[in-house]
């Protein structure tokens, strides 16, 4: 079994034997693919940092967080584009409006949207979307830059039916993870109504904790709880969930 988180920040832990240990579960929890987001500059460091150690597993993206968007995010971006130099990147992300945290950047927010699908066009990458309190003003975005040429992901989905067949009109895919496993998430009274083509796994660790691990720091090795709960609620195996997503993941980041 194969499994692939599409979303973690694992590179959070800096400690080397801890890493080694986080590394390890993941083996033995069959994760052996991991898209790492970074969220602004230094982070961008530490994605490739934890790329260079592990290269089969890790894969890195580069994007600037729309809560790290301040009035500066022209600079910023550029910055963050120059940590890429010769190295291979899997997506643009993670990219997209937050307005849970800071309503009043929200223009900024869109500008730097707007300007970093414009890059994963120009590099033909997809984007994984950032979208919290945000949905009509990302899919504003997304109808006015969308198209043929852009794909992605929605990631950490929380969304209503209607804004999941909204995302996979639009050419997405859902970013289905620890909220699945929760009592009032929401996701589980009508997941198994959407097409299993149309979504991958991710954990969003160190947050969003699965159950049996809810409010605990989340790793890569817990993603086997949300593929769990996924079979259950599709009433597959384990198995035929990983094969399903990691194949989406595959079609997704182009590898
Ligand atoms: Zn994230």
């Amino acid at each position: 079994m194969l499994l692939t988180d599409t979303h973690t920040h694992l590179y959070y832990e800096t400690d080397n034997e801890k890493r080694a240990a986080l590394m390890q579960r993941c083996k033995q929890n069959d994760i052996g693919r991991l898209f790492l987001p970074n969220v602004d500059v230094s982070s961008a460091a530490q994605v490739f940092e934890l790329a260079t150690e592990y290269p089969a597993i890790c894969y890195p993206m580069l994007g600037l967080h729309p809560c790290s968007v301040k009035a500066d995010w022209e600079n910023v971006l550029e910055t963050i584009w120059n940590t890429q130099q010769d190295r291979k990147i899997y997506a643009i992300g993670e990219i997209g409006i937050d307005l849970y945290w800071d309503k009043t950047t929200l223009p900024e927010q869109v500008l730097a949207f707007k300007a970093q699908i414009k890059k994963a066009k120009e590099l033909k990458l997809p984007i994984v979307i950032h979208c919290r309190e945000a949905f009509n003003e990302v899919f504003d975005v997304l109808e006015e830059e969308g198209g043929e040429d852009l794909r992605g992901i929605l990631h950490c989905f929380t969304g209503s039916y209607e804004q999941a067949l909204n995302a996979i009109d639009l050419g997405f895919y859902l970013g289905i993870g620890g909220v699945v496993t929760y009592k009032n998430g929401g996701l589980d009274k009508f997941l198994n109504e959407i097409d299993l083509q149309h979504i991958v796994l991710e954990t969003d660790s160190p947050y969003l904790s699965p159950v049996p691990y809810r409010g605990k720091p989340n790793e890569s090795s817990y993603l086997i709880y949300i593929a769990e709960k996924v079979a259950e609620l599709y009433q597959l195996n384990v198995e035929t969930v990983a094969t399903i997503t990691t194949e989406n993941s595959k079609k997704v980041f182009g590898i």
